[in-house]
């Protein structure tokens, strides 16, 4: 199988184009074709002669994901399945809200963090995304907007834990941030973290950094996270806080804390308290999200009434708090509801 050409940087581009006598410029046109214009065909690219067109298709995959099947909630997100080359899936999902559509992408097949409030963890780990399987999610999204559109919002909050793979995640932002090519604005990309300390660390220090970083906190004191997020035991609450303290965030921005309501564990008017004084000296803002129930998983979503009173709390005691509203739910597109059973199945095939 060929090497997917979505898989490299412009200045990668450049290198092979360089090594093949080729003018490092059509890396540009190349960028250009693939991410703005979205062909999926080499003869599309009507201003690259024949020979070159050529060369590249005897040289790259030009080819996307395959879309295996969508399905569009009643409040208009839609949440599509993609086959990778080797045959496992992954999900996406796109949330309409006007012209402000935003995309929600995965970076790994399943994942390692078994946080036990979410679906996606009763696959485990799978696999790694490749840079090509991160972007071209970006690219497919776009096939179910109106012609010409494109999202406006990237957010790495699908399946998987985007600093487990940090590498491929950070060669993805490169990749979505050229100008030559989708040109997205830092400003429009959030990376949602478990809570990888090094990875936050060392993200700070990158000419990408610049994205919007989310927490998923989800629990207030160590004990209380350490039930909810397994990776709590790796990277205490004390130095994730700190990681955030040491962030460079840029003037007016701050790092998003999602922190999930369950009924009974982490939605009492003593954990609103905690919560305010954890981000006290953070740059930060709170997301609250109503637990999304699924008959696999014990949790419960508190009552309005409840979620209303945590989130005033907040809001009297100065932390700028929204609740996010819950789409996608019925056709199990919402927060941590995304698991793949096919994978799962074909898993089984495999190995009985
Ligand atoms: N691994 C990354 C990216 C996934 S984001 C991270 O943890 O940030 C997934 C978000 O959905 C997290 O903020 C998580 O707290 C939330 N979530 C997971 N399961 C959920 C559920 N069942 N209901 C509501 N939110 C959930």
């Amino acid at each position: 199988m060929l090497p997917k050409i979505t898989n490299l940087t412009e200045e990668e581009l450049q290198g092979w184009l360089a090594e093949n006598n080729i003018k490092p410029f059509r890396a540009k046109q190349l960028y250009q074709w693939i991410y703005h214009h979205k062909v999926t065909d080499w003869e599309q690219m009507t201003n690259l002669a024949k020979s070159f067109r050529q060369k590249l298709a005897q040289s790259f995959s030009l080819e996307r994901l395959t879309i295996v099947n969508h399905v569009t909630a009643p409040d208009g997100t839609i949440k599509f399945l993609q086959k990778l080359d080797d045959g496992r899936h992954i999900e996406t999902v796109v949330l309409r809200h006007g012209d402000h559509d935003t995309v929600c992408i995965s970076t790994q097949v399943g994942c390692a963090m078994n946080c036990q409030f979410c679906l996606t963890a009763t696959m485990g780990l799978i696999r790694h995304l490749t840079p090509s399987e991160i972007v071209e999610q970006v690219l497919n999204a776009s096939t179910f907007l109106p012609e010409g559109r494109k999202v406006r919002n990237i957010v790495y909050m699908g399946m998987g834990e985007p600093f487990h793979n940090y590498d491929n995640t950070m060669k993805s932002l490169t990749i979505l941030l050229n100008e030559n090519g989708m040109n997205y604005s830092w400003r429009r990309i959030t990376v949602s973290t478990s809570g990888l300390v090094p990875e936050i660390r060392k993200f700070g220090q990158e000419k990408v950094a610049k994205a919007n970083l989310a927490i998923s906190l989800n629990g207030v004191t160590q004990e209380a996270r350490k039930k909810l997020m397994p990776i709590s035991k790796r990277y205490s609450l004390e130095e994730l806080i700190d990681s955030c303290k040491d962030f460079p965030v840029e003037a007016r921005k701050r790092i998003t804390f999602e922190y999930i309501l369950l009924e009974g564990v982490t939605d009492s008017i003593e954990s609103a308290k905690k919560l305010v004084s954890l981000l006290h000296g953070v740059k930060s803002k709170v997301n609250l999200i109503p637990f999304n129930e699924h008959p696999d998983l014990a949790f419960k979503t508190p009552s309005d009434a409840k979620i209303k009173q945590f989130q005033q709390y907040l809001l009297d005691h100065g932390i700028l708090a929204t609740m996010r509203v819950s789409r996608g739910r019925g056709i199990t597109a919402a927060c941590g509801q995304l698991a793949v059973k096919e994978t799962k199945k074909n898993e089984s095939k495999k190995t009985s």
